[in-house]
């Protein structure tokens, strides 16, 4: 049996031990950094505690050489898919939430569930996040299982198809993990929203979801049930930024001594207003850009080849900054209430989780990070090809999976610039990668990549290495 794994005094004394740290430690640390070996949260603490404006340009600086190094310039894009917004709990900072007696309440058919995923299709998203409510009898496990099933059944012209759907769903017991993994999902995510418990129990007063250790420990009992990629996440404004950053790592750390692998991804969503959520209209910890691109930087260099998520809840220009520093999967286009895709005319903001701070349409977003010499990847070649937990990280940490992930953006990319991107965006998209061939690749990779890109020209779909 585990244990709660989270001690707040410990965290709280390692950051207090932290403080007024002297600018050689510092440096030392960020050099160790950059050895691509991550970082113990002894020294993430430190990181945490640097305020002086020069060391958290370094701190920036040694982080945008780290995505590099491992990420090159892409981005992978995804959607959200709401199916369901029925919850039997009461976090204060959703909209969702059981209080939320003036919420549009909706649990998608699986013929509007279709529609959804027509739309996403012909915007030219390949991968999906897929979440509900947590609400045993509108969002049950097996409804949410057909919902999967439904989602990937669905194909559009152009060979438009969902190719990957990792889900956010509420923590299950290690047989249910075993049955939802039968539905060929990629990654199970689920964020512990804040680490801090006492926190934890104020924002939680009802509801399932008050058991904090159940939930810290969903993620060891989805590896026990056979999940080989998991998430986590924590949303930031709940609780003091530099606690949850090592909640993140510690729980990292743990997941990777107990289970073999650490998580496949961190998402660091920050608080956003939300419709009746008083701890989303005002939130506890507010955390501003500057630490918001901080820690962002501090999380790509403690865990190297770890994905970071980052959602439309954050605007447009923030979002293209902390793409520089660790960010490595983005949303774009999203809708966070049910069914608001496919019907443009409902209330969304009444049936909405929380607010959007980024509104631009996917090709808008395509055509900004393109612009931005970061490379749309719709890959999911690792998942279809078994390459996940494990495999995966036995890949990823001595730097080989980024010959697959450049290539594979590269071919993804173009199915999406012929298939659905608008004139302005081919044309900026064909640039990049003419650019690419040029100065990134090799000329063995180069031939290869040039051979499969006349196959992709000439009609041929899904290619992958
Ligand atoms: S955060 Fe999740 S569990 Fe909490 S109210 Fe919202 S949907 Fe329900
Ligand atoms: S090759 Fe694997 S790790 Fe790289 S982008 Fe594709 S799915 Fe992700």
């Amino acid at each position: 049996m585990i244990k709660d794994f989270i001690d707040d005094n410990h965290i709280e004394s390692i950051l207090e031990q932290a403080k007024n740290p002297d600018a050689k430690h510092i440096r030392e640390i960020i050099n160790k950094a950059y050895e691509l070996k991550g970082l113990s949260p002894e020294d993430v603490a430190v990181l945490l505690q640097t305020e002086d404006n020069d060391l958290v340009g370094a701190i920036l600086q040694a982080a945008h050489q780290i995505k590099r190094d491992i990420y090159g310039n892409r981005l992978v894009l995804f959607a959200p898919l709401y199916v369901a917004n029925h919850c039997s709990n009461n976090c204060l900072y959703c909209g969702f939430r059981c209080d939320n007696k003036e919420l549009n309440r909706v649990a998608l058919t699986m013929d509007q569930i279709k529609k959804e995923v027509q739309v996403l299709e012909r915007e030219g998203h390949k991968r999906l996040l897929m979440l509900c409510g947590e609400h045993p009898e509108r969002s049950s496990l097996e409804y949410f299982m057909e919902a999967i099933e439904t989602a990937y059944s669905v194909k559009t012209e152009n060979g438009g198809e969902i190719r990957r759907i990792n889900v956010e769903i509420a923590p299950l017991d290690v047989e249910e993990y075993r049955k939802l993994k039968k539905t060929a999902i990629g990654t199970v995510v689920l964020f512990q929203e804040t680490y801090h418990h006492e926190t934890y129990k104020i924002m939680h007063p009802s509801g399932p979801k008050k058991d904090y250790s159940w939930r810290l420990k969903a993620m060891h009992r989805a590896q026990e049930g056979g999940v080989d990629d998991v998430g986590i996440g924590a949303l930031f404004g709940l609780y003091d930024y530099k606690f949850e950053v090592l909640g993140l790592l510690l729980h990292a750390l743990q997941l990777e001594k107990d289970c073999g692998v650490g998580p496949h991804t961190i998402s660091i969503p920050r608080l956003e207003p939300a419709f009746n959520a008083p701890a989303a209209i005002k939130p506890p910890h507010p955390v501003s850009d500057h630490d918001f691109k901080k820690l962002v930087a501090i999380i790509r260099m403690a865990v190297p080849y770890t994905g970071m998520i980052l959602t439309t809840r954050e605007t447009a220009a923030l979002r293209s900054e902390v793409f520089d520093y660790g960010v490595s999967q983005i949303s774009a286009g999203s809708r966070t209430n049910p069914g608001g895709y496919s019907d443009t005319t409902s209330d969304r903001f009444r049936a909405a989780q929380f607010n959007l701070g980024d509104t631009r349409t996917p090709d808008e977003v395509i055509l900004d990070i393109t612009e931005r010499g970061h490379i749309p990847s719709f890959c999911t070649a690792c998942y279809r090809l078994g390459r996940t937990g494990k495999d995966f990280m036995d890949l990823a940490k001595p730097g080989l999976i980024q010959k697959f992930c450049q290539s594979n953006a590269v071919f993804s990319f173009k199915e999406y610039l012929l298939d659905y991107a608008s004139p302005q965006t081919r044309k900026a998209g064909e640039e990049l990668i003419s650019k690419m061939l040029n100065e990134t690749f090799k000329t063995k990779r180069k031939k290869m990549i040039g051979d499969r890109l006349l196959q992709i020209a000439d009609g041929k779909r899904d290619v992958f290495i």
